[in-house]
């Protein structure tokens, strides 16, 4: 068994020339396993209507505030037909925890995919029941994505999150009994968590069956119960990615939109430098993705121009393998955790 390298206190709160030495040997691990390639997914926020209540996201149940919509499968159907950009080589669906949207638009629109195009599928659509996520498995999606948010689950609870964490754990590890190459994630900086937070989020991530794993910053969601606390600071965020690139070198780890919201300009762009590996383009037509509220509204949407001129800053270039099958290579290896 390997011994795996888990990050302590010193990666997560480094500044200055030990940052920069963090996030250099960070993006090194990610270029000699990936090269200089950066996967490039686009994603369909097919529904906005949620069941779950969680307290850092725009689109709880219990806000009133927007509009809720479902696509129409139709004008998806055309959009995934016909409009794609060339360097997309998967397409993430996605939705609030809406199981009618999960069987009548998604697993439709996960068989059309399969049917038609050479697109690898993932899915981000909450904890739905065995049957569904089966359907969507023989539709044709290969990769889960679903996130544990926070290692404490006394947080977990507070902030209503789905069910318990004890639960979510569960649900990660039967997806992946399942068959599924399964993504997890978690936010960096809610309110009041610390550094030794944030070391705990990536032991959690270490211990899990996963092929990879995102750090959102929080961001204060528009009008739900946190809107008024503290952002993340970019650097924490930014550190959480190193340091989980440094733990598990061959992990998918996006580059998240909301970087940008933490580090206005230049979040993005770090992210990949403290490295990311994928990135993902905005598919969701321009009439809907405003009442997709995880944060607030006028939040940077990545379009096709925006990811491929970060890329190409970074002297980066699009993968051309398929992520469902760089996800369907990677094997979990259980850590022997050194250090712990
Ligand atoms: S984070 Fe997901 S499950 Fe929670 S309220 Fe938002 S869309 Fe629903």
């Amino acid at each position: 068994m390997r011994e795996l390298w888990i990050p302590g206190i010193e990666e997560v709160d480094a500044r200055r020339s030990v940052q920069e030495e963090l996030h250099e040997r960070a993006s090194a691990a990610a270029r000699e396993v990936f090269g200089p390639r950066v996967f490039i997914r686009g994603v369909i926020e097919v529904s906005n209507f949620c069941r779950e209540n969680c307290h850092y996201c725009g689109m709880r149940r219990s806000n009133r505030q927007i509009e809720r919509y479902r696509a129409a499968f139709d004008s998806l159907a055309e959009l995934v037909l016909q409009d794609l950009p060339a360097s997309i080589t998967d397409i993430n669906i996605q939705a609030g925890e809406d199981p009618v949207a999960a069987r009548e638009i998604v697993v439709p629109l996960v068989e059309l995919l399969s049917r038609s195009t050479t697109l690898g599928t993932s899915v981000c659509l909450g904890t739905l029941d065995i049957g569904l996520t089966r359907q969507l498995m023989t539709a044709g999606a290969s990769v889960y994505i679903i996130k544990f948010e926070t290692a404490d689950p006394a947080i977990y609870t507070r902030l209503e999150a789905p069910g318990s964490l004890g639960e979510r754990l569960a649900h990660i590890q039967w997806l992946a009994s399942e068959g599924w190459s399964v993504s997890s994630g978690f936010i960096a900086g809610l309110p009041g968590q610390d550094s030794k937070d944030a070391v705990a989020n990536l032991r959690l991530a270490a211990s899990l069956p996963l092929g990879g794993c995102s750090v959102s910053p929080f961001i204060p969601g528009e009008a739900t119960p946190l809107a008024s606390s503290e952002g993340c600071e970019l650097d924490l965020a930014l550190n959480c990615m190193a340091a989980l690139r440094l733990m598990r070198p061959g992990w998918v780890i996006p580059a998240v939109s909301a970087l940008n919201i933490a580090g206005p300009g230049v979040g993005y762009r770090r992210g990949i430098r403290a490295g990311a590996n994928l990135c993902t383009i905005n598919l969701t037509p321009g009439s809907l993705r405003d009442e997709y509220l995880l944060y607030k509204r006028g939040r940077q949407i990545m379009t096709e121009e925006a990811v491929l001129s970060a890329i190409d800053a970074e002297g980066l270039s699009p993968a051309p393998t398929r992520l469902s099958e760089h996800y369907a290579r990677t094997v979990f290896e259980p850590p022997s955790v050194k250090g712990a």
